[in-house]
């Protein structure tokens, strides 16, 4: 019988998931010359109180949008965020995303697109190269993205020198 994870074993589409499966599927993908791709995570943190507060925009994903009332964090910041808004007193809405870049273009993958990236990467050493979209050569040509990611890079330089 089918089980809450899926079909049971001996029926069709059942994948053994143990661990030591996962770790000799690794081994061969790195035999095959296949870096391993792990899952990265964002949140999205929405306010129903406060104002996004300074700190937070500082450490705001780059290439993802900021608005009033929701900004894209770490998870380690969309925690410490919902705490100071909790704190005051308001309810913050917390969801998190796989996230992963385009290794091509760099644009910011969201959720279903990140797990498909991922999923394409482990396949082939080549797969990093695939373009992520129709747009993928030209925001890569433009570099549209990995300018945005460049400029957060030198803003922790700067903000590193002013604490040392
Ligand atoms: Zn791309």
């Amino acid at each position: 019988m089918a089980t809450p994870y899926g079909p049971a074993k001996g029926e069709p589409g059942y994948r053994n998931r143990q661990p030591r499966f996962r770790r000799h599927n690794r081994q061969l993908r790195n035999l095959a010359g296949i870096r391993n791709a792990n899952r990265n995570w964002i949140a999205l943190v929405r306010l129903t109180l406060l104002d996004i507060p300074s700190w937070s925009l500082a450490a705001a994903i780059p290439g993802l949008s900021v608005v009033a009332d929701a900004i894209w964090l770490s998870r380690k910041d969309a925690r410490k965020l919902a705490r100071e808004e909790r704190e005051s007193g308001g309810r913050a809405i917390v969801q998190t995303f796989e996230f992963r870049r385009c290794e091509v273009c760099r644009r910011p993958l969201v959720g279903a697109e990140a797990e498909e990236r991922r999923r394409l990467i482990i396949l082939s050493p080549e797969a990093r190269r695939r373009p992520c979209g129709p747009n993928c050569a030209a925001d890569r040509k433009l570099k549209v993205w990995s300018r945005l990611t460049r400029r957060r890079a030198g803003d922790a330089v700067e903000k590193d020198s002013r604490a040392a």
